[in-house]
């Protein structure tokens, strides 16, 4: 990493710097946030889009740089994010499409870029309250699968995801790009196996774990005993032992047809909205 990503300080603030160059240090430490590691190791990770930026920033996430194309220059909102991103200590670029494009990999890039801080909720502080649904997730391995989920979560009204094990990184580009903005607003935790079993053990919440040979059929659960963990397998081998046995039920949700089993993001929305309508009265009918 360059010294000018991190080092944001006062020479910096307040300025807005043009850049046409793809070999410019800022730009060159900018793209290597589609690298886990140097996602990792700045603790930074890249969203596209003006709605997104604006979204992030309503919601109170920092923003360490704003990219915007040059073509953008003016229009009010960016003007807005501009001196927002200059007001909280940040750095605005104003790039070239070229660039742009070079920093998202795509040809028809957005015309704004975000850099954030990474925000993980940490396990120990989920004290999940009565009426919440989490949604825990056993090594998830596909980045639209997560996406998904964690803009399903946001839909449905579920309080976060907890990731169980090594999973896919939920501030990867095509992770972000799959929530359509939802990583701002839903929590995401991480736990290995063992971390996640001591917490259900002292959080008082009811796991409804999800099976293909689950013995209950998923409608027939009551999800409004306890906040609700529904707890997913992973996409090629589904749910552990080690986990399973931690399940108060073990559901399934029936299927017809030829298919083994349902996309794993598609299974979570079952079993999300399910959930969520056993707990929610039903709206008024406008
Ligand atoms: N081959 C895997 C297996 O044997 O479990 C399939 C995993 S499936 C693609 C991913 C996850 O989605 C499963 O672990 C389970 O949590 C959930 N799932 C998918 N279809 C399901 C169903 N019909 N009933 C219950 N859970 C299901």
């Amino acid at each position: 990493m360059s010294k000018d990503f991190h080092d944001q300080g006062p020479r910096r603030v307040g300025q807005v710097k043009e850049v046409t160059s793809l070999a410019n240090p800022i730009i060159k430490d900018i793209k290597a946030l589609t690298n886990k590691k140097s996602r990792e190791e700045s603790g930074t990770f890249l969203a596209e889009g003006l709605k997104l930026v604006i979204d992030a920033i309503e919601l109170g996430w920092t923003i360490r740089t704003l990219v915007y194309a040059k073509a953008a220059k003016g229009k009010p909102l960016v003007e807005q994010m501009a001196a927002r991103t200059v007001a909280s200590g940040g750095l605005v670029l104003e790039v070239s499409e070229k660039v742009l494009a070079s920093i998202t990999r795509r040809d028809n890039p957005q015309m704004v870029v975000g850099i954030f801080d990474q925000r993980w909720k940490p396990l120990r502080d989920i004290r999940p309250k009565e009426g919440e649904t989490w949604v825990a997730l056993d090594r998830v391995r596909d980045p639209g699968n997560l996406g998904t989920i964690i803009r399903t979560a946001d839909a449905a009204g579920a309080s976060g995801v907890i990731l169980v094990g090594e999973a896919t990184d939920p501030f990867s580009l095509e992770t972000v790009r799959a929530t359509m903005g939802s990583v701002f607003a839903v929590p995401v935790a991480r736990a290995t196996p063992e971390e996640f079993i001591a917490w259900r053990k002292s959080a008082g919440v009811s796991i409804v774990a999800t099976h293909l040979a689950g013995a209950v059929d998923y409608r027939t659960i009551d999800y409004r005993k306890k906040p609700v963990v529904l707890l997913m397998g992973n996409e090629q081998s589904g749910l552990p032992d080690q986990l399973a046995r931690e399940a108060d039920a073990l559901a399934r949700i029936p299927q017809q047809g030829r298919a083994d089993s349902l996309n794993l993001a598609v299974a979570t929305a079952v079993m999300l909205f399910e959930a969520r309508r056993h707990l929610l009265s039903l709206p008024e009918v406008k």
